[in-house]
Order: structure tokens, then C-alpha cells, then sequence
């Protein structure tokens, strides 16, 4: 006798629409997907949030167009966090939030939709990454810090204890001299947690020479840092 057609086994549910935060609109430049190309997770699949606003002044500033808050389109963390979302079921491993300096806005508002909103299936929700010069309060909730100091605004204490990753740009000799401040400053601001410094990273400055060759020469005589390059330049991505 044939058996009567069962139904096929359940799967667990999709996350249902739980409600998210509210939140302030921020500045946003733009927003993509690409090849994080910096740092300990250079070469991994990520979301890059790029918030407008700086004030630091960077010199040799790559991202001067992030500068001015003003004329760059408010986006509420909702729907940051939707195309984050829509990032990761495409296949981005992490966020990044970058700017322009993000910590010159509040991002609690921000980190909270995005946790909400990223998450695959039942798993945990996606990680949050920040880059940062440190200039201001830490706002907001992340699992990796990249704290990126600047000689002519150094960072405040606070950042330099939380930071995962502390990565210093390179141009000229004095700052070799400032990245090993900091590394120092990084080590004695988190004393409570021997062993748990930053990973020490040295970039040559876009188009320096003569930053490349400090820090090449810097790296290889110091085991304690390691060389970063920009390699999304490299590779023409964004
Ligand atoms: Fe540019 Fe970053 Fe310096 Fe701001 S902190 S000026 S975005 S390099």
C-alpha cells in the first residue's frame, strides 16, 4: 500500500523580522563590499561602512573627499544595517566601519542595528570592526579595533588600551620614533593584561619611498611589528 506523501523536514526558521533600534542618521560617503586590503585580516571578504566627517587633518589624507560631514547623504543604522545584511549573505566576513574619522559621531546606535541585523541564520551576529585614529570617545560595541594614532593628534588613553591592532602610516624617520611611543603607550595603558598588546603594524605612506624604506628596514630589525600594505590598491579595489 503506497504511503501517503510526507511533508519535508522542517528547517529551522529564518530570523523573523525582530524589531531593530532606532537610531540618528549618519553622514555616510559610501558603502561596499571588497577585499579588507590592510592589516591582520587583509586579503578576507568585508562590508566597509565609509561615515563622512574628519577634522584630523592628515597631510597625506587618501580619503579627503570623507572630510566635510556636510553634503554627504544622512543614512539611518536600519538601513546600514540591512545592506550589511545583504553584504553578508553575499558573503562578507566582517564590517568595517571607517570614515573619515568614525568616532567624531556616536556609534552606539550604529553597532547595535548592525548586530541586530547581521546575522547569519541562528549563528552569532557578524563582526564589527572600527578603524579609528583615536582622537575621540569610543562609542559604540566592536570586536576589532584598528587604532591608526597620528603624531600631530595623538590618541586618547582609552583607545590605546582597547585597540586590537595599532598600525602607524609611515613617511619619515620620526615616525618610527612615534610608532614605538605608541606601542609602548599601548603595552602600559592595559598593564592589568600583560601579554595582551596590539598587533604592531608599520604602512608606508601611498607613494613613499622613503616610508618604505623605513619601514622594511624597521620591520626586519624589530620582530615585534610587522609590514602592512594597502593591497586593494594594488589589486584597483576600493
Ligand atoms: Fe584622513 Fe584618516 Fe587623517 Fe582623517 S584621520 S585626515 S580620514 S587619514
Amino acid at each position: 500500500m503506497p504511503h501517503a506523501p510526507q511533508p519535508p523536514p522542517s528547517r529551522p526558521a529564518p530570523p523573523t523580522g525582530r524589531a531593530l533600534p532606532t537610531g540618528r542618521a549618519l553622514p555616510v560617503v559610501e558603502t561596499f563590499h571588497s577585499i579588507q586590503g590592510e592589516g591582520s585580516h587583509g586579503g578576507r571578504s568585508a562590508f566597509f561602512i565609509r561615515l563622512a566627517g574628519c577634522t584630523v587633518g592628515c597631510s597625506w589624507c587618501d580619503t579627503k573627499h570623507s572630510w566635510p560631514a556636510d553634503g554627504h547623504p544622512g543614512r539611518r543604522p536600519e538601513e546600514l544595517g540591512q545592506a550589511a545584511a545583504a553584504a553578508a549573505a553575499a558573503g562578507a566576513a566582517f564590517v568595517v566601519i571607517t570614515g573619515g574619522e568614525p568616532l567624531h559621531h556616536d556609534l552606539t546606535g550604529l553597532t547595535r542595528a548592525l548586530r541586530a541585523a547581521c546575522r547569519r541564520g541562528e549563528g552569532p551576529p557578524l563582526p564589527l570592526h572600527l578603524e579609528t585614529s583615536g582622537v575621540d570617545r569610543l562609542s559604540g560595541a566592536f570586536d576589532w579595533i584598528t587604532l591608526s594614532p597620528k603624531r600631530h593628534r595623538p590618541p586618547r588613553p582609552a583607545l590605546l588600551a582597547a585597540c586590537q591592532e595599532l598600525k602607524v602610516v609611515v613617511h619619515e624617520p620620526a615616525d618610527l620614533t612615534f610608532a614605538e611611543t605608541m606601542a609602548a603607550a599601548a603595552l602600559a595603558h592595559r598593564q592589568d593584561r600583560p601579554g595582551d598588546g596590539p598587533v604592531l603594524l608599520l604602512q608606508p605612506g601611498h607613494g613613499s619611498d622613503q616610508g618604505q624604506e623605513l619601514a622594511v628596514a624597521h620591520v626586519l630589525a624589530n620582530p615585534a611589528w610587522r609590514l602592512s600594505l594597502q593591497t586593494h590598491k594594488l589589486l584597483g579595489l576600493p
